[in-house]
């Protein structure tokens, strides 16, 4: 289980996304990636091994736009490849995955005989694609999102970015930490606060269960059971 970060915010994301990313280097980790908006469709870069594999590819291919995803991979399902390290994207869905998805395997032949072809060997794929499995039938993002998390079972935190929106992220945790972090313009979420601590200070944690629409003027959250609810906001 490893690193998840993300940004919204006026500033170039990809520089900030790796900077919250190496702090969370500590935790150990196989691969790496990080995806953007850019011009309202995802971009993204990967890397096996060491963050400075993923800072010289986007110092090769600079990756623009200013909401952003990241992650650092602990492989548990796929080999420790470019190939299977996140964000997987999947029908205008980009998305970053920490913990396990204990029933991919179901999901994954479900959504197999409905014509999906999987890029990767890892469990997490079977988030974007069933996301954008609702997408398809006509859903928008944040219940496209709901009913896909609703399917999963297994330890999870998650983030969700969305092609042709660039004011929302979309967070999940079930039983892997996720913490928001404020600053002056921009939102921030963690799986680790420390990757935020030169971010900002002011940090919200998220409890077993929340799922979050995360926009730059601030955080909606809902707990376990679909209520809106408050988290409080510490320093
Ligand atoms: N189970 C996922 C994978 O193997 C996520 C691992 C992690 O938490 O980094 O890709």
């Amino acid at each position: 289980m490893c690193g998840i970060v993300g940004v919204i915010g006026p500033a170039p994301a990809a520089p900030l996304l790796l900077e919250a990313l190496r702090r969370l280097e500590y935790r150990g980790y196989d691969s790496a990636g990080i995806a953007t908006l850019v011009a309202g469709r995802i971009e993204r870069r990967r890397a096996a091994g060491k963050l400075d594999n993923l800072a010289r590819e986007l110092a090769q291919r600079p990756l623009a736009g200013t909401i952003g995803i990241g992650h650092t991979r602990w492989a548990t399902h796929g080999a420790p490849t470019e190939h299977n390290a996140h964000p997987h994207v999947s029908g205008g869905v980009a998305v970053v995955h920490n913990g396990i998805i204990e029933n991919y395997l179901e999901l994954r032949s479900e959504l197999i005989s409905l014509g999906h072809r999987f890029e990767t060997e890892t469990d997490s794929e079977v988030v974007p694609q069933l996301v954008a499995h609702y997408l398809r039938v006509g859903l928008g993002p944040v219940d496209a999102a709901r009913m896909a998390i609703n399917r999963l079972t297994g330890a999870f935190a998650l983030a969700l970015l969305f092609e042709g929106h660039d004011d929302l992220l979309i967070l999940a945790r079930r039983g892997s930490p996720l913490a928001i972090g404020y600053g002056e313009s921009q939102v921030f979420v963690g799986s680790d606060a420390l990757a935020l601590a030169p971010l900002t200070e002011r940090i919200q944690y998220l409890e077993e269960g929340d799922f979050v629409l995360l926009r730059a003027s601030g955080a909606i959250i809902f707990d376990h059971q679909g209520r809106k609810v408050e988290r409080p906001i510490v320093r």
